[in-house]
């Protein structure tokens, strides 16, 4: 059992208080959902409105809302309230082609930062702790969501943005940075900015903890961090079209991220059929708000693939858990008709000490055939060394992914801090395959 005091009185709520909570909310969403255009059209097409919803296995009544009909009705489609209550809008980046507007009220922003701040608190983050926000500010969810849930906790929040790597480690020195919230790739590009620096990281800095999110990363990543880094890095899990981050938050046990089940509602499907899947089954994760006023989203296909961890996590909080993300159904790509995710090739290079900080797939053509090359660093000690371990290294990663992946690429050794970094997500693949 955790020894940390609960945030507020749904954090260790039971598993019977949170199915009623949820049933109650889902009547409430559905009638809130209902006064939009879309769902307005949706419902009285179907006959559906919150007398339909008597158990939570009537949320299968329900139609799957995806990305194309947010598409479809922007940017107002989706709207719930009178424009008059919006008091802010995200926009997401677009990076998958389709862009959506989220808006939220006074409350859905204050219901935000509640759920970030019992995120944080419950990692350890109180009162006075320095926090260093250093994801990007703007339509971007990562940097506002995260800067009120730690504002709120009372948290002294230092609002750098992304970027500016030297006075990230001058700001964490000087003002004694306890806790960081960063995006996974940056936070391993910043250990070239480290070495640079003359700066140990374990010995120099008074951080406690980070928060990594944003983008997939493996477990191995994950352990990269934490030895170099020398603090633990609880992974954060959130969308625009939810709110943003805090939507799914690893406790101290690291096994999965709670799925905060008082303001959602999870599913896990098939995102071939769209059916619901079997408890435990990896599939794509759909998603329900329960307590958004200006754009509620029933049953919206995330495209994130993972699956609900089985049991009771020892933390004894009974919001389920979620495995780590793998990656959307979109990032998979389909090299020689075999499906391949880039957190496939993550897992198989982070596993090797040899391998540097930052890798990247390309996709293009030899001839009529696809070809799949990996561009990897390797550590500067590596780089520096004898080449016939480098051809050593270069057969065994190329060895190691052919058993991942079932398809045998080009590997490609470089110099370390050669592979352009992003201040924002990170992209893994570059497909050049058309034209
Ligand atoms: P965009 O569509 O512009 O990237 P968002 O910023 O809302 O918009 O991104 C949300 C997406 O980021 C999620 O759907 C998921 O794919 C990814 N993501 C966020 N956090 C994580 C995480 N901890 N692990 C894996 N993927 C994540
Ligand atoms: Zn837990």
């Amino acid at each position: 059992m955790t020894t940390a005091p609960p945030y507020d009185d749904l954090e260790f709520a039971s598993p019977e208080a949170l199915r009623a909570l949820q049933l109650e909310r889902l009547r409430a969403t559905v009638a809130q959902a209902g006064r939009s255009a879309h769902y307005g059209q949706v419902f009285a097409e179907r006959g559906l409105g919150p007398d339909s919803v008597e158990s939570l296995a009537d949320l299968q009544r329900f139609p799957l809302t995806t990305k194309q009909d947010l598409r479809d009705s922007y940017p107002y489609g989706f709207l719930a309230v009178p424009k008059g209550e919006v008091v802010r809008m995200h926009h997401s980046s677009g990076t998958t082609g389709l862009a959506a507007a989220v808006f939220h009220t006074a409350g859905d922003v204050e219901q935000w930062a509640h759920l970030v701040a019992r995120c944080l608190h419950m990692v350890g983050l109180r009162k006075g702790d320095v926090f260093q926000n250093m994801m990007s500010y703007g339509l971007f969810t990562g940097g506002l969501g995260l800067h009120y849930g730690a504002e709120k906790l009372g948290a002294f929040v230092i609002p750098t943005g992304a970027g500016q790597s030297h006075r990230q480690i001058e700001f964490m020195r000087i003002f004694e940075t306890a806790a960081i919230h960063i995006i996974p790739s940056y936070a391993l590009a910043l250990l070239g900015t480290f070495e640079e620096m003359g700066v140990n990281p374990r010995r120099d800095l008074f951080l406690r903890f980070a928060v990594g999110g944003a983008e997939p990363y493996t477990e191995g990543t994950r352990q990269r961090l934490r030895d170099a880094w020398g603090i633990p890095f609880y992974n954060c899990y959130g969308l625009s079209e939810m709110q943003g981050p805090g939507v799914a938050f690893e406790c101290p046990e690291q096994q999965g991220l709670h799925l905060w089940e008082d303001s959602y509602i999870g599913e896990i499907i098939d995102p071939d059929t769209g059916d619901p899947l079997e408890e435990g089954a990896e599939g794509e994760l759909v998603l329900t708000s329960l307590t958004r006023e200006a754009m509620p989203l029933i049953r919206y296909r995330t495209r994130d693939v993972t699956s609900f961890l089985p049991g009771v996590c020892p933390c004894g909080r009974a919001h389920r858990r979620l495995a780590r993300i793998q990656g959307r159904t979109d990032d998979m790509f389909i090299i020689r008709g075999v499906n391949v995710f880039p957190m496939q090739i993550e897992r198989v290079l982070m596993s090797m000490p040899e391998v540097g900080t930052n890798y990247l797939i390309v996709l293009d053509r030899e001839g009529y055939a696809d070809r799949l090359t990996v561009k990897v660093e390797v550590t500067p000690r590596m780089f520096r060394g004898e080449v016939d371990e480098l051809l050593a290294l270069q057969e065994r990663i190329a060895h190691a992914l052919r058993e991942e992946t079932l398809v045998r690429p080009r590997v490609e050794l470089v110099e370390p801090g050669t592979i352009p970094t992003r201040e924002g997500k990170a992209v893994r693949v570059l497909d050049e395959r058309r034209e």
